[in-house]
């Protein structure tokens, strides 16, 4: 069972950041480059050894230190690194654990831009990956080879809304001495892949934990040992690709972090509403909050239940065209957003098939059983659901579609 106890909104309430003349929010950093008062502090630096000094904000600096902290606190890792986009933080982790000829084992559904990135670009560095059912423990279990060095999945998939069982996930990479890596940015606070026992957690923080698509980051959290591997400046991925995230930016999302909770609850309560209203109307979806869907009782057993079940839904309207219409109508009438991306204030919804998944060739979009017609929706913090679903409601009425 999920350890219940296990608590990240109060991770987060008890970082503090004052003192005589502090500001109650970390100082921003303004400057890429850093002055130390004699020579051999500067070279100690450059090979890791000193604490609370910074080089060069490429490599570290106070902002980012102060978001990888909060992240890490939230996650329970030893330590975190802050990057410019969710796809950075993916693929410096695989590409940091990764060498030529090693193999990957993943689960078909991801992100477009990561099933893309495992399958069109790694083999380029002969890195082979398998697809697999992440569900099905046995296939996963099967695909493991004598050079595979990760099994790589969401905790909540996008867009199908699977639930990984990453305790069991965990079980079988330890039995084989491999890595665990979770992308869990459907669902922070909600589920705490470490804590379930995950190797890598990696975030896009563009989605929910910054809440307000006003810019793009990521996060890697993970052991004290790693996240010095990655910063490395002789063979440190993130070091020598360089994917660090403004200092201004960072100390924006540092500050939305600490409303992360109330926004995830609030989410969840108007998605958990929004989908028993859509089974009473028979519309066909998926939402783990319920009981008809397949991961309910796995999603009961490992998440922090009091951020409930998340504010993601996919509806499937058979066809792109329904789709489609459905979505140019409900943007006139003011349900939400027709864009990508999710985890905003406001309703998004987007047709997964023809954007966020496009990367997808179309026969695994339906092998993976991915309906051209599946509408994701980023449930928002609407404080009147009700009339929220009485207009989706209406949408569906006036196409005929209910
Ligand atoms: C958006 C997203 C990403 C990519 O993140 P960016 O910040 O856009 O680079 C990765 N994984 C998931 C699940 C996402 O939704």
């Amino acid at each position: 069972m999920g350890n219940k106890k296990f608590d990240p909104a109060t991770r987060i309430q008890r970082l503090e950041n004052f003192g005589e003349f502090g500001g109650v929010n970390p100082s921003i950093t303004d400057s890429s480059t850093f002055t130390f008062m004699d020579a051999k502090t500067m070279l100690d630096t450059f090979h890791g050894e000193t604490e609370g000094c910074f080089l060069y904000s490429r490599h570290w600096n106070p902002s980012n230190k102060a978001l990888s902290d909060a992240i890490a606190a939230m996650e329970g890792t030893e330590g975190a690194w802050v990057t410019g986009s969710g796809m950075s933080a993916i693929t410096t982790v695989l590409l940091q654990l990764c060498n030529a000829g090693d193999h990957i084992i993943t689960s078909v559904t991801t992100y477009g831009g990561t099933y893309a990135f495992l399958k069109n670009y790694l083999p380029k560095f002969n890195i082979d990956v398998t697809f697999v059912n992440i569900s099905d423990l046995e296939s996963v279990e099967a695909a493991v080879r004598p050079n595979t060095k990760l099994i790589y999945t969401e905790s909540v998939t996008n867009p199908m809304l699977q639930v990984s069982d990453i305790p069991k996930l965990s079980k079988i990479a330890k039995q084989h001495d491999i890595q665990l890596v979770v992308d869990n940015t459907f669902t922070p606070m909600i589920l705490s892949p470490y804590n379930l026992g995950a190797d890598i957690v990696v975030y896009s923080m563009t989605k929910f934990i910054n809440g307000k698509n006003d810019g793009v980051a990521g996060a890697i959290c993970a052991s004290n040992e790693f996240i010095a591997a990655i910063s490395d400046v002789n063979d440190g991925t993130a070091m020598l690709l360089g994917p660090v995230l403004d200092p201004m930016r960072s100390s924006s999302i540092l500050k939305n972090l600490h409303t992360l909770h109330v926004r995830m609850m609030q989410h969840s309560k108007n998605a958990l509403y929004l989908a028993k209203r859509f089974r009473e109307i028979g519309l066909k979806f998926s939402y783990p909050g319920l009981p008809e869907h397949p991961d309910h009782e796995l999603m009961n057993s490992i998440r922090n239940e009091e951020f409930g079940y998340g504010g993601m839904i996919a509806i499937d309207m058979e066809t792109a065209e329904r789709a489609a219409s459905l979505m140019e109508l409900m943007q006139q009438r003011g349900v939400g957003y027709h864009a990508v991306s999710l985890g905003y204030f406001k309703t998004l919804f987007s047709n997964s098939g023809k954007s966020t998944s496009s990367e997808v060739p179309e026969d695994v979009q339906l092998a993976m059983g991915m309906s051209p017609g599946l509408v994701r929706f980023s449930v928002g913090l609407d404080h009147d659901i009700e009339s929220t679903f009485d207009l989706i409601h209406s949408c569906l009425k006036d196409l005929k579609f209910v």
